[in-house]
């Protein structure tokens, strides 16, 4: 007889759950070392826009539960697709099998995503949506032969970038501390720099430098000739770098060079997609349309873990072979096009389009930069980067030299943990204090956050201006 402790039934005592928290749960990408749930909030319930612990106080959920919220926590339609799907059916696979919650989305999908993008390929999460855009990419460079003559197959990925914590989306990442460790496992992919004007690449400035950075991008391309499956971008904003916005031109000069070189484009939208920048999908903005096109975190909504990697009916057909010799995508996951999944992500794009959420949402984006704007004038302030209802302020110790604060003295959390006695939940990147709220939020809750985190600043900086 294995014999297992008992838990108790019901752990709502605060110090039970802490103490549980403390023995049983690994936080992701926590130091384990110096966590103290007694110190942490306990998150018990959520409605619109503020989560409530489990002592009952209510918080503005400024980062959308790390990206994720769309319209709200609890919001009616969406809870009620859930529970109507759970009287159906939860889960049946898509192995051999059709879905009818997977077939609707996938015609929703096709419809909202840009014009050409028709094949949905159903996965769980962000970094299973870039693992499989970088396997379809590098598969159908290989069937096509249109590369043939040239070097091993590799990928262009850009400097800073993030696209998730598996192997193959390690590889196109390049933030050092999530993956130096790793660097004997994960392939090489060659670097370009990013349009990061606050610490330009080319130390110039826009637009009089006329996108300078593209020419380095354009230099690997040449030099590698047809031995570049993809490239690989954060269209607009790459998120996890710190909120880093590319200027107008920069995502239309990437699609250009990728067309010419034969390369493939494949818009990691994951963190972006869902009106986060103020258009359903960034790449909407510059009117490019990419070959892939990777989805996951505000796609149901922030409900449930699901993503899609879309693409074209051209590299969708490179996959099926020939009647003799037919070929297969040899990948997918157990959970598969998941129906509750499902139903979340079609309440949650039909919740776009009753509520007309993209069009609601500018004048929050305009709220936001007015807001942001005066904490410019703060001397801790070295740059404040906003894209739609995306942002990020970022803390240095040294305005003129952007010279940031000593990892050790963790600005960035200290900052986000003061917020929080104002009632606003963020989590900062490194020193960037990240403001990305549901898009439903409101007038008022945004001036009170962008308050909070002014206030934050000046008292845990000590510097005003
Ligand atoms: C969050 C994120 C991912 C990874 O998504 P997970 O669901 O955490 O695996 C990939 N790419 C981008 C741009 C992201 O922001």
């Amino acid at each position: 007889m294995i014999e297992k402790k008992t838990l108790k039934k019901t752990t709502n005592e605060r110090s039970e759950l802490n103490e549980i928290d403390n023995n049983h749960v690994w936080h992701p990408f926590t130091r384990m070392l110096e966590w103290d749930s007694s110190e942490k909030l306990i998150i018990d319930k959520a409605l619109g826009n503020y989560l409530i612990d489990t002592e009952d106080n209510k918080y503005l959920d400024a980062t959308s539960s790390l990206w994720v919220t769309i319209h709200g926590h609890r919001h009616p339609e969406i809870n009620r697709a859930i529970k109507a799907q759970l009287n159906k059916v939860a889960h049946s696979t898509l192995l051999g099998l059709g879905g009818v919650s997977s077939i609707e989305l996938a015609r929703e999908l096709a419809q909202v995503t840009p014009k050409g993008l028709s094949r949905i390929f159903f996965s769980d999460n962000g970094s299973t949506a870039v693992e499989a855009a970088l396997k379809i990419a590098y598969h159908y460079q290989q069937t096509k032969g249109n590369l043939k003559g040239g070097k091993p197959l590799k990928f262009i990925a850009f400097t800073g970038a993030y696209h998730g914590d598996t192997v193959g989306a390690m590889s196109v990442g390049e933030i050092d501390k999530f993956v130096a460790r790793y660097n004997p496992l994960i392939f090489k992919a060659h670097r370009a720099p990013y349009a990061n004007c606050y610490r330009c690449p080319v130390k110039s400035t826009y637009p009089q430098c006329k996108l300078k950075c593209l020419s380095k991008l354009e230099a690997i391309l040449k030099k590698n000739p047809k031995s570049i499956a993809a490239i690989i971008i954060e269209p607009l904003v790459q998120g996890a770098a710190g909120m880093i916005t590319s200027p107008p031109g920069f995502l239309k000069g990437v699609a250009r060079l990728a067309k010419k070189y034969k390369a493939l484009l494949i818009a990691d939208e994951v963190a972006t997609g869902f009106g986060r920048t103020g258009t359903l999908f960034a790449v909407e903005a510059e009117g490019v349309v990419p070959d892939i096109l990777c989805i996951a975190k505000g796609l149901t909504g922030g409900y449930l873990p699901l993503a899609a990697t879309i693409t074209n009916d051209k590299i969708y057909r490179s996959f099926l072979g020939t009647k003799q010799n037919p070929d297969a995508f040899y990948h997918g996951h157990t959970y598969t096009g998941n129906p509750l999944g499902c139903e979340a992500a079609i309440a949650n794009l039909k919740i776009f389009e009753k509520e007309d959420t993209i069009k609601k949402i500018q004048p929050m984006i305009e709220l936001l930069s007015e807001l942001l704007a005066p904490l410019n004038d703060l001397a801790a302030v070295g740059n404040i980067r906003q894209r739609g209802l995306m942002a990020g302020i970022e803390i240095v110790q040294d305005k003129s030299s952007k010279k940031s604060y000593p990892a050790k003295q963790r600005i960035g959390e200290r900052i986000c943990k003061e917020a929080e006695k104002y009632g606003v939940l963020t989590r900062p990147l490194m020193d960037t204090i990240v403001i990305l709220p549901p898009l439903s939020i409101k007038k008022t809750e945004l001036r009170r956050i962008v308050d909070a985190i002014k206030k934050s600043i000046i008292t845990i900086t000590k510097r005003s201006n």
